[in-house]
């Protein structure tokens, strides 16, 4: 074991109880690329365990009455409120995330689990009246255990939002965290464990994702394959599913557009969107990316962004007041040098930044392309990484057919204060979250979803509890006829 920092060895948690592995892999510290811990590699055996262990899970949690599901659920979030420096600096550590960002995501984390502890009290059937003496009723019934496939790029509240909904509805789950940030997974377990949610009903397993979803995915045992990360992984574990007619909640990546209208106030506009840009060094699923701005406020709009991208705090993402840390591993810097020359020689401008820095961490300079052509790769493909592309747009049609443009339609965004503008935007946007003058894509309290290739199913919200849940109909005769 070579950890150098604080930071958690991670093994497995399944049936009840940690164990560790004779194989494991290492976890590397974005920033300066040192190895900070080790993460447990599951085997076959230990995968085997798992599914028992969620089957017996199932069994006794799917029988609890859902106001103690809600109060375990209750009690896990107050322990990690209790300890949000702790996982904050975990997260730090694997991810990179300046401090102040890992600190809100784990109280982001605890809302979805505060959320879904209401929902699950609230899990209603229906009596639909038919002829007398007869009674149709509908239940909501826990679909049963869960392979849960969660990203690094939100360590805390990505496997929040499936554990939560899980958890609520009352199933069992097989926890799969993103292997370059294991911790805020990690933490989940074991404050459910303290909370003292029984044994089997939320189960972690990590290791090398390929052998974990192809053990798991196709046992009978599994009845819902919930995934969050790229279209293409998304792609494949919905095939998987499909061949056992397992049915999938995907979250997948997005390219998100952002329309801005000739009416607003330019430099709020550009100013709010150049911070939201580079939080979590761009690798957000609604990041804002491409943006479509009035002919009329292009030089304006473009001038005030590059200059408030350019002003980013990039540095030791324990350092206070850094804005922007490394990006999360180096297949990202890769993919960022491999955009920005891809688009510069299709013709773009680059107004700032477009190259790495240092030459110790994945640290990458926050990036704004200019008048980029349809044919460079950046416009198909999301970035992923602290890079906006600014190009400008004769009419509010013309953006609009330019944000429809790609295969994704998660998140999109507008900048407007005409009603017209408004209802065309709600009308013709193809996306799953649309926001006006806010850059903020979903709170726990909405649905959150993708259509397209951006995915399916929702998370959050009333209809959050709906993917990890079966309808039975009954029907009911007073007498026999
Ligand atoms: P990736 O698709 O290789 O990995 C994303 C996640 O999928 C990781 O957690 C990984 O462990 C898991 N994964 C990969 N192969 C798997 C398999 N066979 N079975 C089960 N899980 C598997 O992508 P990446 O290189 O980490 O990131 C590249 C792209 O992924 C990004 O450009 C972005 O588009 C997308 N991404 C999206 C999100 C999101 O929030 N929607 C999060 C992370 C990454």
């Amino acid at each position: 074991m070579a950890a150098m920092t604080d930071y958690p060895d991670v093994g497995l948690y399944i049936g009840g109880s940690w164990r560790t592995t004779a194989d494991d892999l290492p976890v590397v510290n974005p920033a300066n690329e040192q190895i900070i811990g080790r993460l447990a590699r599951a085997g076959q055996q230990d995968l085997d365990d798992a599914v028992e262990a969620a089957s017996k899970g199932f069994e006794v949690w799917s029988q609890t009455a859902p106001k103690d599901r809600a109060e375990v659920l209750r009690t896990a979030a107050a322990l990690m409120r209790e300890r949000q420096a702790e996982i904050a600096h975990d997260i730090t550590l694997e991810l990179g995330k300046p401090y102040p960002q890992a600190k809100l995501e784990v109280i982001r984390g605890c809302e979805f689990f505060e959320w879904d502890a209401g929902e699950a009290v609230r899990t209603y059937g229906r009596v639909i009246p038919s002829a007398p003496g007869i009674n149709y009723i509908v239940h909501q019934q826990p679909i049963g255990p869960v392979a849960a496939f969660s990203p690094w790029n939100f360590p805390m509240s990505q496997p929040a939002r499936k554990v939560a909904g899980a958890v609520a509805a009352g199933c069992s789950v097989i926890l799969k965290p993103a292997e370059e940030t294991p911790a805020g997974a990690m933490h989940i377990v074991r404050a459910f464990h303290d909370a003292g949610l029984p044994p089997g009903v939320l189960n972690l397993v990590c290791g090398v994702p390929s052998e974990i979803s192809e053990h798991l995915i196709p046992h009978e045992t599994i009845r819902l394959v919930a995934f969050t990360g790229s279209t293409a992984v998304g792609r494949h574990l919905t095939g998987l599913a499909s061949d056992h007619m397992t049915p999938v909640l995907m979250e997948l990546g997005g390219h998100a557009p952002v329309i801005v209208c000739e009416d607003v106030d330019v430099r709020a506009a550009a100013v709010t969107s150049a911070v939201r840009k580079m939080r979590n060094a761009g690798q957000v699923c609604t990041s804002p990316t491409r943006f479509f701005v009035h002919d009329s406020i292009y030089r304006e709009f473009l001038g005030t962004f590059t200059e408030r991208a350019a002003a980013t705090v990039v540095g030791d993402p324990m350092d206070p007041g850094v804005e922007m840390g490394p990006l999360a591993n180096d297949r990202r810097l890769a993919a960022m040098i491999e955009f920005v020359a891809d688009a510069r020689d299709k013709g773009a401008e680059v107004t700032t930044g477009g190259s790495r820095i240092g030459v110790s961490g994945y640290f990458f300079e926050p990036t704004v392309l200019a008048d980029v052509p349809d044919d460079a790769r950046v416009m198909q493909v999301e970035p992923f990484g602290p890079l906006a592309i600014v190009n400008r747009v004769g009419s509010l049609d013309e953006a609009i057919e330019r944000a429809n443009s790609v295969p994704f339609g998660l998140a999109a965004y507008g900048f407007t204060n005409r009603a017209d503008y408004i209802d065309r935007m709600v009308e013709r946007v193809e996306t799953g979250n649309l926001s006006i003058n806010t850059l903020e894509a979903s709170v726990p309290e909405t649905p959150f979803g993708g259509v397209k290739s951006s995915g399916y199913g929702r998370e959050g919200g009333v209809e959050g509890l709906h993917n990890y849940m079966v309808v039975k109909n009954v029907s009911h005769s007073i007498s026999i006829v």
